[in-house]
């Protein structure tokens, strides 16, 4: 299974808006994708339908290794596309993590020991750098970093680097930045434009050729518990994941593509 976290420890960004959505396309070009929501906030579980009161296995439980994945897992909408949802009790923790000795790789055990039954996994992480994130980091091989076309987009890229240097170093050799995916990118504001420019100076290939514009369907799709490609398959946003998903399965390693 292929493991990709969605970090930034920047809130608001368009992690979640990424997770739903290339998690979406993904199922849709034939994967058999797992979103494990790891926010407390839940959005992502919220986004694809998921009502609170649906979420009595959570995530919080698979890393208190009470529920296994493949048990909190709940099909959505979207035809194989599962999601592990997260519960507002995933705050606590965060707390609950730092007395374990194996508080780091909780997330890389559970995944570890969870079926064959899916190709893709994808990670939605909450907007910092604590022990939720540090276990994505950690499970994960990949990491996609959305970035908002705005002026501070770059500030807090060099903590995020340092970290994914220091997981792995300590934790996990085997992570690397698939790539930084620019978010709610503005035709018409130069900002956009410029801000583009400068992240791909600083971060080169990495950047996604395929730019997330900044459209109303993206913000609007969550509320109907619809990712935007169901809600409205033909809207620049839901186009620009589907040529994102395209781009990131030419990046993956060859076994999922072939799978
Ligand atoms: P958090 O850090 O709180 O988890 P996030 O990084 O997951 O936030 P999102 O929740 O995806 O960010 O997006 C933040 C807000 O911006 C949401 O209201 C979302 O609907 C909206 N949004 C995200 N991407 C776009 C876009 N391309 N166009 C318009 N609105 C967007
Ligand atoms: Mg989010």
């Amino acid at each position: 299974m292929i493991r990709s976290a969605i970090a930034n420890q920047k809130g608001g960004v368009g992690k979640t808006t990424t997770a739903i959505n290339l998690a979406t396309a993904l199922a849709a070009s034939g994967f058999r994708v797992l979103l494990i929501d790891f926010d407390p906030q839940g959005n992502a579980s919220t986004g694809l339908g998921v009502a609170r009161n649906a979420r009595e296995r959570s995530v919080y439980q698979v890393l208190g290794g009470d529920v296994s994945l493949a048990d909190a897992a709940i099909a959505t909408s979207v035809p194989r596309l599962d999601i592990v949802a997260a519960t507002q009790d995933l705050s606590a923790a965060e707390v609950e993590l730092a007395d374990m000795p194996d508080r780091a790789h909780r997330l890389d055990a559970a995944m570890t020991a969870a079926p064959a039954r899916w190709e893709i996994c994808l990670i939605d992480c909450p907007p910092s750098l604590g022990l939720l994130t540090l276990n994505a980091l950690v499970a994960a091989r990949g990491l996609l970093v959305p970035l908002q076309c705005e002026f501070f987009a770059l500030e807090g890229m060099s903590q995020l680097l340092n970290t994914v240097e220091l997981v792995r170093k300590r934790f996990n050799p085997s992570l690397s930045i698939v790539g930084v995916a620019l978010t709610m990118y503005d035709r018409r504001n130069r900002l956009s434009e410029q801000v583009a420019a400068d992240v791909r100076a600083v971060v080169g290939d990495l950047v996604f050729r395929t730019v997330i514009p900044r459209n109303v369907r993206l913000s609007e799709a969550p509320s109907h518990g619809l990712p935007a490609l169901v809600y409205d398959h033909r809207c620049p946003g839901s186009e620009a994941y589907i040529a994102l998903a395209s781009e990131l399965i030419a990046r993956l390693p060859a076994p999922a593509v072939a799978a």
